[in-house]
């Protein structure tokens, strides 16, 4: 399906800019490069930019005009710094990248990217179903054209994998939490040793348990961490038992 997804830079003047390009895109799963007249490719330095997504760069279309770019697609979207008086709807990344992932499971899409220095013209625009601006600092609105690029990779990766419920990430092992019958043993353990030590007396047990209660209430130990908490407080007890700890270091 992201083979539908063509990414098509217009006129690119830095070879650089090709090469982060196609590395963006290799990072987020997209493969279809489209290079409308650029100035400088193909190049070292876009080689050396892509890091190792030079098979991109090789497999990439370079056309003469954005007509031929376009030919075969069925929905285009432009990209654009500014809002311009495009009379174009005009969405943010997120429901762009929600609009291309669904028409590319039946159409092709071009998604493109204007110039360094003058960005996509009215002209150009016009050829376009919809208008994608990443919501950037109005005073400082221009990202550099690679970044662009990755900002919506990364975007239509989100919404392709939220699509296909793919979305799975590592999650640590998770124990049963404490319940709560652990927990009221586990809060007797505690002020028993607290008293032990001295560190709670009859006229301040009763608020400062609550604390300790609303305290482990937000954290809510599993029962591991919980295990752990009780043999601290048994190890404390041993140790008071047997006079001192015992890593104590004597001269
Ligand atoms: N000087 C141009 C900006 C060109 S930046 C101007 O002011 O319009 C090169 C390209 O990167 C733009 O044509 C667009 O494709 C992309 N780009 C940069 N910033 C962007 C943003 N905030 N939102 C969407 N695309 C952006």
């Amino acid at each position: 399906m992201l083979d539908n997804i063509s990414i098509v830079l217009v006129n690119p003047s830095h070879p650089g800019n090709i090469g982060s390009t196609a590395r963006a895109m290799k990072t987020m799963g997209l493969s279809q490069l489209c290079l409308v007249a650029p100035d400088d490719f193909p190049s070292g330095t876009a080689t050396a930019l892509a890091s190792g997504a030079d098979d991109i760069l090789r497999n990439a279309k370079v056309c003469e005009t954005l007509d031929e770019a376009l030919a075969d697609c069925q929905f285009v979207v432009g990209t654009s710094a500014r809002v311009r008086g495009v009379s174009l709807p005009l969405v943010d990344p997120r429901s762009c990248a929600q609009s291309i992932v669904q028409e590319a499971s039946n159409n092709k899409v071009a998604l493109i990217f204007g110039r360094e220095d003058s960005g996509l013209s009215n002209e150009q625009l016009r050829r376009c179903h919809l208008q994608v601006h990443i919501p950037t600092n109005e005073d400082f609105s221009s990202l550099n054209l690679g970044a662009a690029v990755q900002v919506l990779s990364y975007e239509i990766r989100m919404a392709e994998l939220i699509n296909k419920d793919a979305l799975e990430l590592p999650t640590p092992k998770a124990h049963e939490l404490a319940s709560m019958d652990d927990m009221e043993r586990y809060y007797d353990h505690l002020y028993s040793v607290l008293m032990e030590i001295g560190f709670l007396d009859h006229s301040s047990h009763e608020k400062i348990m609550a604390k300790m209660r609303r305290l482990y209430g937000r954290v809510r130990p599993d029962q591991v961490e919980l295990g752990i908490l009780r043999g601290i407080l048994s190890e404390t007890q041993r140790c008071l038992a047997s006079g001192g700890g015992t890593q104590k270091i004597t001269e």
